[in-house]
């Protein structure tokens, strides 16, 4: 393990998330502000051309990046540039520590969005994420295979828009969760406010979904868990929610399931829920804080199937105390009831989880990795397709959340929102409306406010005036 204070020099601005790749190989290399040894990353401009360099006590090392004249286009060029920097700045790191990452330099949250960028100019992208990325060959391939399960569901017409409903409201906490979700008991009083608030932010959109003429291709009510709320709140939000098109609710936690929220939901347009495990033992699930037990998901699962709907279910690797075992117990459960989604989810601590905050750091070890590899080959030889991605700071040995598909059961919502082509209209707490203009390359975000009661407030302050 090596510590060091890291200092970066004449870094252009776009070059601002290089440093990312270092961060990438914690706990190998930590970054800490009070650290003697120092690592040293930067550009520079000689006669020969422009170049990064890396420099720690294993010594220093330069390399030639792209420079302008060799674009005529400044935005493809700083790209180059970029993208070579993190190339060269994973070598450096290594080599320092003998580790390799399963996706190299690539540090975004998208590892799709680079194979799309790269259609047209290279004729193996696979080879080129590997080659120039370092990219393991098993993820190139997922990332591949996702790019292949969306193609015909990619939506471009600028006069689609997606509608996003957050109900950030749990039963209880779950200790990885890093999500602003209120707990139930603090804020009970004050669900009937919020479901008023938020009904008056949905009025809102459907009126700008009539005035700019949208079309509105999928629905997502998600949280928190929006069936934390019972069936008399719940018949006031989802009704108004309904455009007759793909619609989620996340209802996560299996014990906020019951026939009769079930019921509100199916009148009301429903056609899809998401119903958590997480994972099949009753250790570990009180162990995290979920407070609820294998048999209440089972109970759950077959209520929602009884109504029709397409089930998504959530499985997470890595969770605390469970090993390679238990991970393939749970995913074996999972499989054998055939939901038409299954989301393998690797453990990402972040800041705000009460497992973070007790100390609990980041699982590098590789077992996690087994258990990625194994969901891979098992639910794809089960008939699953892995249909969206994204990936998180701090994740498990460096992987990826991967959601998987029975044919043509892809969730539209998760693609349109993970690719960024979309606009997403949102109402709620902490939501954020992402208009997409896709002909000039640009979006741009409205964030509602973030806490609970602060979103109360400014929709108190809205009424009044
Ligand atoms: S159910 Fe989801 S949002 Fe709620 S506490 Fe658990 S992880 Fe967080």
């Amino acid at each position: 393990m090596y510590e060091f204070r890291l200092k970066t020099q004449s870094m252009p601005p776009y070059m601002n998330d290089v440093q990312e790749v270092v961060r990438a190989f914690s706990p190998y290399i930590v970054i800490n502000d009070s650290a003697d040894a120092l690592l040293e990353i930067g550009t520079f401009v000689s006669e020969k051309g422009f170049y990064f360099f890396a420099d720690c006590f294993s010594g220093r090392e330069e390399y030639r990046l792209p420079s302008e004249g060799e674009s005529d286009d400044p935005i493809e060029f700083k790209r180059r540039a970029k993208s070579a920097a993190k190339g060269y700045l994973y070598s450096y790191c290594n080599k320092l520590t003998g580790i390799s990452l399963p996706y190299g330099s690539l540090t975004g949250v998208r590892p799709t969005a680079v194979y799309y960028r790269s259609i047209g100019s290279y004729s193996n992208i696979k080879e080129h994420l590997i080659k120039d990325y370092r990219v393991e060959p098993a993820r190139a391939e997922l990332i591949e295979r996702v790019v292949r399960s969306q193609s015909g569901l990619i939506n471009r017409d600028p006069l689609r828009a997606d509608v996003f409903a957050n109900i950030p409201i749990c039963p209880t906490r779950c200790s990885y969760c890093s999500f602003i979700s209120a707990e139930y008991p603090r804020v009970r009083k004050l669900v009937p406010a919020y479901v008023e608030a938020l009904s008056g932010d949905i009025e809102s959109i459907r009126h700008e979904i009539s005035e700019k003429g949208y079309s509105v291709g999928a629905v997502y009510v998600g949280g928190g868990t929006p069936t934390t709320l019972d069936e008399e709140m719940l018949s006031k939000i989802l009704p108004r929610l309904n455009f007759g098109t793909e619609f989620t609710v996340e209802a996560g936690r299996p014990d906020t399931v019951t026939e009769s929220k079930l019921a509100v939901m199916k009148a009301s347009g429903v056609t899809r829920v998401s119903v958590n495990p997480q994972t099949f033992s009753d250790e570990t699930l009180s162990r995290i804080g979920r407070r609820h037990t294998a048999s209440d998901f089972y109970r759950a699962f077959e209520l929602a199937r009884s109504f029709g709907f397409d089930i998504n279910v959530d499985l997470i690797a890595g969770l605390p105390g469970e090993d390679f075992s238990d991970f393939v117990r749970s995913l074996d459960i999972a499989v054998g009831l055939r939901p038409e989604n299954l989301t393998v989810h690797s453990l990402s601590l972040k800041r705000g989880a009460i497992l973070k905050e007790g100390g609990a750091s980041r699982r590098m070890d590789g077992t996690v990795k087994r258990m990625c590899d194994h969901s891979i080959d098992k639910l794809i030889s089960a008939g699953y397709e892995p249909y969206y991605m994204y990936r998180q700071k701090n994740i498990a040995d460096g992987l990826e959340n991967v959601g998987y598909a029975l044919n043509g059961k892809q969730c539209r919502y998760n693609i349109d929102y993970m690719e960024e082509t979309t606009t997403v209209l949102s109402a709620g707490a902490g939501a954020v409306t992402k208009y997409v203009y896709g002909d000039e390359g640009r979006i741009e975000r409205k964030s509602h406010a973030k806490g609970f009661e602060e979103y109360l407030r400014r929709a108190a302050e809205r009424t009044k005036e």
